[in-house]
């Protein structure tokens, strides 16, 4: 038997939505069906949109619907010097450079370098910083799409100009420290794998497994996020939300919406294969709500 441990990494960025229940439901049962460990890690990195009552609303939702952490919940915000640590071993090895152009300065894709004849020079406070991803794998060899690559992301943001740690520097040494082995999560964090799988190459980690799965999109077509206010999930009635999930994948015999979570986690673990169901009702690795 495979060592399997998985995780669920929400941003403590607003209460959860069916899209986010969506996703940790499905990473917890690819996890249980390997016998394996599935982690709570809360991405809290990010102080001015991470508040304080959404980590208190998130884990009490994920608590409500019967999805448990086999060990205790992480933050990313006691790991700031781990990811210290990671970020200098990569000015060490000059993989990092100073980057000061402005959002607006720079055009949509992947960024175009203007800024790459900083690569071998000391780092500049107060700029941004960048990986240098010349020899960027682009292969994935996903666990469960039939996509097996993505679009370069060219030289990306380890640093900000804030002097936060980004996404994709702190969630490649979370998976380290937390010796996570496969990472299941929305196909829209697919550019985000190549460029953790990067980071963790040049840190020399062993790398996860990665699947993704189909996101959830609202009603308007458009994916549910945080960002664009979906609709929190009602805590007093899980069922609602696992009977939402179970219409969206067309499936029979369920459990009843007003049933206890517990019975829809059993339920959902009872079928063969949730993924290929998933990936069998979807289209353009996309379920409209
Ligand atoms: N915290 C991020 C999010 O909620 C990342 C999730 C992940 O890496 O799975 O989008």
């Amino acid at each position: 038997m495979i060592q399997y441990r998985g995780r669920f990494a929400p941003s403590a960025t607003g209460p959860l939505h069916l899209g986010s229940i969506f996703a940790a439901l499905i990473s917890y049962v690819h996890a249980k069906h390997h016998q394996g460990e599935w982690l709570i890690r809360i991405d809290d990195l990010d102080e001015k949109r991470c508040k304080q009552t959404y980590v208190d609303s998130i884990l009490e939702c994920l608590n409500e619907f019967e999805l448990k952490s086999s060990e205790p919940v992480r933050f990313q915000t006691d790991r700031i010097t781990r990811y210290a640590q990671a970020f200098n071993t990569l000015e060490t090895n000059g993989l990092l450079y100073s980057c000061d152009c402005s959002r607006n300065s720079l055009p949509c894709g992947p960024y175009p370098g203007f800024c790459r004849h900083q690569i071998g020079k000391p780092l500049i406070s107060d700029y941004a910083v960048r990986i240098d991803t010349n020899e960027i794998d682009l292969t994935i060899d996903d666990q469960i799409t039939e996509l097996q690559g993505s679009d370069a992301p060219g030289d990306f943001i380890i640093k900000r100009r804030d002097g936060l740690f980004a996404y994709q520097l702190a969630c490649a040494v979370d998976e380290h420290i937390d010796q996570i082995t496969h990472v299941i999560r929305g196909i829209d964090l697919q550019e985000s794998t190549i460029m953790q799988r990067f980071i963790a190459e040049r840190l020399g980690y062993r790398s996860p497994m990665y699947g993704h799965f189909p996101i959830l999109l609202g009603s308007d077509g458009t994916k549910l996020s945080k960002q664009t206010f979906a609709r929190p999930v009602d805590l007093s009635h899980p069922g609602q939300s696992f009977a939402a999930i179970s219409r969206l994948l067309l499936l029979n015999d369920t459990p009843s919406h007003k049933d206890r979570p517990n019975v829809w986690i059993d339920y959902f673990l009872s079928l063969d294969n949730l993924i290929s169901i998933i990936t069998g009702v979807s289209e353009a690795n996309t379920l409209s709500g």
